[in-house]
């Protein structure tokens, strides 16, 4: 069968192929990105089916996201021999949906689709009200830290009463744990972790359903296992006990997740937890051309905890890395898609690139462009505009209201930056009636019982219509400044949040010096944020288009061509792990180093890292991951 795949061109080396056969007992490939680990599991899993006349339905193949396990059963179905029910069989998919299938099956009313708590800002929501009676500050209290940190403890199987608070910080934390558990339990409802830590419950209290499926699986077979975390590894290994035939592929340079609890040291377990384990190391790098292998590989040295692993490039044809400097972030988009056109136009295909980035937010300038252009190119299903950011949306109402000033919308939009409760609004409703005039005028008459508020308020109606005579840049500083906005994104913001926000604001401000009034701002923005939900609709069907994501969502995936946005100090190492570092924290340093691995490593041909000269309007310096060059 192996010789059948190979003259299909699927070819394998010793090791692989070593990997791909020993079908009984554990197995661990450990070895580096581009390594063929992947392909190892696919044609493992075609190996099984053909040769050894496995039952498909026996086998779990867990993947770390859904598009990389859509890809393997592509791969899989192109394979000789291999039919479309086979794959259909298989039980493949995230840790989530496999382990989703099990729970909805035994209990269907418990799981239903609608009682997921899908977003983080329910979350929020929910701990908010917890806090508030705990005598939480509802502004300066880090709830989206507190809620990673629950997650962290959820994912690591300690409930509430299993945590044992070292300081201020976790008490609290662990006080909103415990009601936020109660809140679920009360309103029947579950979040994501929910469906990993309930699959465990369910198994580990019914031992009969637990034998069930250790019957039902003979054959696990685990991607990206650097990323796995307590419950994950805690399911695998609690259902594989059995059979004991378990083969797990995976990386600790590329391991990135440890924000959601997980944790390369259970590589390490895994030896412990399986004696009998036969470990393989892949050594032949098959993506990347020589020189993006050798680019990949210093980058990577400069951590000091890492299983040393040498990468050996087998494309001999070296096309150098590139670094380029673009002035600022206009520059560097207009920069990334004038070099994609060309490349385009001598042959090349919109789905050979990728532009990467350290967070979404920082993709508005690249958006805009190709936008603007003819290319097709395909975003995150989840990426909101830059325009629709919570700051962003604030700001922009000051300058919407400036233009309709009797537009109520607008006017209830800039409330809370001007430190007014939303019951404000009914009287200023009234006041537009009473005295027939438009909506912003009537903040004149706004009562706070503060005369320096109120003196403030009454200057407003001015202040604000003269923001349409000048350049949006200007309308935004004094929005920022004089009108009090700065104060607001300080007084909101716990210390994260600040930094956040502030970013939001430089951000805006980049974009703003493109345009000369207002209203071509503003139009520019609704068009945008159009956009962003046109893309993201196209973005289902396309299958020929440039691929806009974070590096975190491109783990495990490979394109021709690799952009790697502003690969600057404060970006990537992001300014977060860069505090962590000066108070003597070299782990997020770490991680960070090994997300900009991950992204050098997907490129095969081409590999390009953009080091604009400024940033936000401050000066930048190129990212100390690429101090070699
Ligand atoms: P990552 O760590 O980034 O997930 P990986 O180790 O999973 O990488 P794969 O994606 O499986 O690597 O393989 C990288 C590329 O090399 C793929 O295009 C794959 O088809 C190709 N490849 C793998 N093994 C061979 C081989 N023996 N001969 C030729 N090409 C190969
Ligand atoms: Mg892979």
């Amino acid at each position: 069968y192996l010789t059948l795949l190979e003259e299909h061109g699927v070819t394998l080396d010793e090791q692989q192929m070593a990997a791909a056969t020993a079908i009984e007992g554990p197995l661990l490939v450990l070895s580096g990105a581009g390594s063929g680990k992947t392909r190892v599991l696919t044609v493992r899993t075609a190996y099984m089916i053909t040769v050894r006349k496995v039952d498909p339905k026996t086998i779990m193949l867990v993947t770390f996201t859904a598009k990389a396990a859509k890809e393997m059963k592509e791969r899989l179905l192109s394979y000789p021999g291999i039919s479309a029910s086979a794959v259909n069989q298989l039980v493949s998919g995230t840790f989530h949906s496999v382990f989703y299938k099990i729970l909805i099956f035994h209990e269907p009313e418990k799981w239903q689709r609608n009682l997921l708590i899908k977003w983080n800002w329910e979350k929020e929501k929910i701990v908010k009200n917890a806090g508030r009676d705990y005598g939480l500050d509802e502004k300066e209290f880090a709830y989206d830290s507190a809620l990673q940190q629950i997650g962290l403890w959820k994912n690591s199987l300690l409930f509430p009463e299993d945590i044992k608070p070292i300081d201020d910080w976790e008490i609290a934390c662990a006080y909103l744990y415990k009601k936020y558990e109660e809140y679920k339990q009360k309103t029947m409802m579950y979040d994501f972790d929910d469906m990993l830590v309930g699959c465990y419950s369910l198994l580990k209290s019914r031992s009969d359903l637990l034998e069930k499926y250790k019957r039902r699986f003979q054959y696990f077979l685990v991607d990206e296992f650097q990323d796995i975390n307590k419950v994950q590894y805690e399911l695998i290994k609690m259902l594989s006990s059995g059979s004991n035939n378990l083969c797990v592929v995976g990386d600790d340079d590329q391991a990135i997740y440890s924000f959601r609890g997980s944790d390369p040291s259970f590589i390490l377990h895994f030896e412990k937890d399986y004696p009998a384990v036969k470990i393989v190391k892949l050594t032949e790098n098959y993506r990347s051309a020589h020189e993006i292998v050798a680019t990949a590989n210093r980058i990577i040295k400069g951590n000091q905890s890492r299983m040393d692993k040498a990468m050996r490039a087998q494309h001999n044809f070296s096309e150098p890395a590139v670094l380029f400097f673009p002035y600022d972030e206009e520059l560097e988009a207009t920069m990334i898609v004038t070099d994609i056109q060309e490349k385009v136009a001598l042959g090349a295909r919109p789905s050979d690139f990728a532009i990467l980035y350290r967070t979404h937010s920082m993709s508005r300038a690249i958006f805009e462009r190709l936008a603007a252009s003819s290319l097709p190119f395909v975003i995150d299903q989840d990426a909101e505009s830059f325009y629709e950011r919570r700051i962003v949306r604030g700001m922009l109402a000051f300058l919407r209201l400036s233009m309709q000033p009797q537009d109520p919308r607008a006017a209830a939009a800039i409330l809370s930056p001007l430190f007014l409760k939303q019951n404000v609004l009914q009287e200023m409703k009234a006041q537009t009636i009473l005295r027939d005039c438009d909506f912003i005028d009537t903040f004149s008459f706004v009562k706070t019982g503060l005369a320096f508020q109120e003196r403030k308020l009454k200057a407003l109606p001015a202040k604000i219509r003269s923001l349409r005579n000048v350049k949006p840049i200007i309308a935004l500083e004094i929005v920022e400044k004089d009108l009090g906005y700065q104060d607001f994104v300080k007084k909101r913001g716990t210390e994260g949040n600040i930094e956040k926000g502030s970013d939001d604001i430089r951000d805006l401000k980049v974009a703003a010096k493109q345009f000369e009034t207002i209203g071509e701002f503003l139009d520019h923005a609704d068009h945008m944020i159009g956009m962003n939900k046109e893309v993201k609709q196209l973005s289902k069907h396309f299958t020929d288009a440039i691929q806009l994501t974070t590096i975190h969502r491109s783990k495990g995936l490979e394109y021709k061509t690799v952009y790697v946005l502003s690969a600057v100090e404060g970006s990537i190492p992001h300014d977060f792990a860069l505090d962590s570092y000066r108070k003597g924290d070299v782990v997020p340093l770490e991680e960070e180093r090994r997300l900009m691995y991950v992204a050098a490593t997907r490129a095969s041909l081409g590999l390009y890292f953009s080091i604009p000269q400024t940033r936000r309007g401050k000066k930048a310096f190129p990212s100390r991951f690429l101090k070699f060059y």
